[in-house]
């Protein structure tokens, strides 16, 4: 992109040749989703970058290999904060979605591999004696989000 800067710089860039890029946009993490979910602007979200990953990478004749972390949902589970691992993991889902699409054009050379590095925190879908995960209860769980109202809006219904 060379003297270009900013989430409009990267969301403009066309991958030429060959070229070499690097795209840093904060200091140190991303900034939880929750709390840019009004921003379209900086700094690009985790499918942006993953949709430019490969744009670039998938020039080279010989393959590629991608590694892209939703790393926030980690640091959400370290601080207890429920709501914003939901929504770095919806995040990370379109993420998922943009590889997922590549792939359906390659699907002979082409492999999405999704791992967790560890858990944090002690989320559970069930644990211990007394609590036990019911997946009839858990199917007809619904969750209502409403993008211009503040996060404790999040609502969840059964
Ligand atoms: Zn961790």
């Amino acid at each position: 992109m060379g003297e270009k800067q900013g989430a409009k710089a990267f969301k403009d860039y066309t991958p030429k040749g060959r070229e070499k890029v690097i795209a840093a946009f904060t200091y140190s993490h991303m900034p939880y989703k929750i709390d840019r979910i009004n921003s379209d602007s900086e700094p690009p979200s985790l499918a942006e970058m993953t949709q430019k990953g490969i744009e670039t990478l998938s020039r080279y004749p010989n393959g590629f290999f991608l590694m892209v972390e939703g790393g926030r949902i980690d640091h959400a589970c370290h601080t207890k904060d429920p709501t914003g691992v939901i929504y770095d993991t919806l995040a990370f889902d379109k993420a998922v979605e943009k590889a997922y699409e590549f792939y359906k054009k390659h699907p002979e050379e082409t492999l999405i591999v999704f791992v967790g590095d560890h858990e944090t925190g002690g989320m559970g879908l069930g644990i211990g004696k007394n609590y036990f995960l019911k997946l009839k209860e858990v199917w007809i769980v619904s969750i209502n989000t409403y993008s211009q109202t503040p996060i404790n809006t999040l609502i969840m219904t059964r």
